[in-house]
């Protein structure tokens, strides 16, 4: 098999159908072995149901999570049971147009290992989102210097049978997966194109969960943070030995500062900390990305 075009989905129910319809269409016309894995990632509507119906065709087949594990787990878990050798993730949404297939093939086939899709344009994303992005892209430009992460690009992707067999060996369960590619430095391409708005039902992600990838996209691969921190509170150190040193000449003038200082550092001490023993602890559970209800029927 040469190719796994893999479809997280949750509770996706109103917009399944057209998908399923417009990538078996697109499917035709392309000239390699190939199939069709969606995840449910724990729907509770009836995304397991449909799914089940479109694995009762050839090549098509159907995972089901145990629960809801969110988007990463998902993909995760698709990439561990792909027959293919080569992945396309793609959402079920149809904001990433399945008819971008073939193009995707084609420039694999000239030899770059990932094929990234980059949106041209963010004018469907609301004003929270765009600003969102503008933050994360910067934040990871001043945090990721040892290698290069592409803009505007999300999980709409292709990834070669190097980059899947190597990240299939990483059970790195902290790092977010796009982040991760980009880290394995394979000749990766960009491909320009329009990122269409959502066909039905509603995103599933809520400025929390923004929030929090963009955490674990920096924390999962950068130390910066702590190096940063150990800058600041070593010249806040000096500061204070100057200030108590000029309290012993001078007076008492800078005791209460000092105090709030120490508080203030304490706390985002033990915060930036806390954060990284939190993925430690996240990296060395034995627990997997996620877990299977059932296989298809
Ligand atoms: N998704 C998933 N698990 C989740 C959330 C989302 O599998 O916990 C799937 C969802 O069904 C869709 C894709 O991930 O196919 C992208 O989700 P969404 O459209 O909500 O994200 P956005 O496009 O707004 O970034
Ligand atoms: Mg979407």
């Amino acid at each position: 098999m040469e190719l796994t075009i893999l479809v997280p989905c949750f509770d996706e129910q109103c917009v399944l159908e057209e998908f399923h319809c417009r990538l078996m269409a697109t499917l035709k016309l392309l000239n390699i072995t190939r199939e069709v894995l969606y995840v449910d990632d724990g729907s509770q509507d009836r995304t397991a149901e449909l799914l089940d119906q479109f694995a009762l065709s050839e090549n098509v087949r159907a995972l089901h999570l145990s629960r809801n594990f969110g988007k990463e787990a998902a993909m995760r878990a698709g990439i561990n049971d792909a027959q293919g050798r080569a992945v396309i993730i793609l959402d079920c949404d149809l904001q990433d147009p399945p008819e971008l297939i073939p193009l995707m093939v084609h420039e694999w086939h000239k030899g770059f290992e990932i094929v990234n899709m980059q949106r041209r344009s963010r004018r469907c994303d609301s004003w929270v989102r765009k600003t969102a992005a503008r933050v994360y892209y910067a934040a990871m430009d001043q945090l990721i210097n040892d290698f290069n992460v592409p803009k505007q690009v999300s999980d709409f992707r292709l990834i070669g049978p190097d980059a899947v067999t190597a990240i299939r060996a990483m059970d790195d369960s902290a790092g977010v997966l796009k982040i991760l590619v980009s880290w394995l430095g394979y000749p990766s391409t960009e491909v320009n194109y329009d990122r269409e708005p959502r066909q039905a039902g509603k995103t599933k992600w809520t400025s929390l969960s923004l929030l929090n990838l963009g955490a674990d996209s920096i924390l999962a691969f950068s130390i910066r943070p702590l190096r940063m921190y150990s800058y600041l509170s070593t010249t806040s150190f000096a500061a204070g030995l100057i200030w108590v040193v000029g309290t012993a000449m001078f007076g008492d003038i800078t005791q209460q500062h000092l105090l709030v200082q120490s508080i203030l550092l304490l706390s985002l001490g033990t915060a930036v900390v806390g954060e990284y023993v939190g993925r430690v602890l996240t990296v060395v559970s034995p627990r997997p990305h996620a877990l299977c209800k059932r296989a298809q029927p």
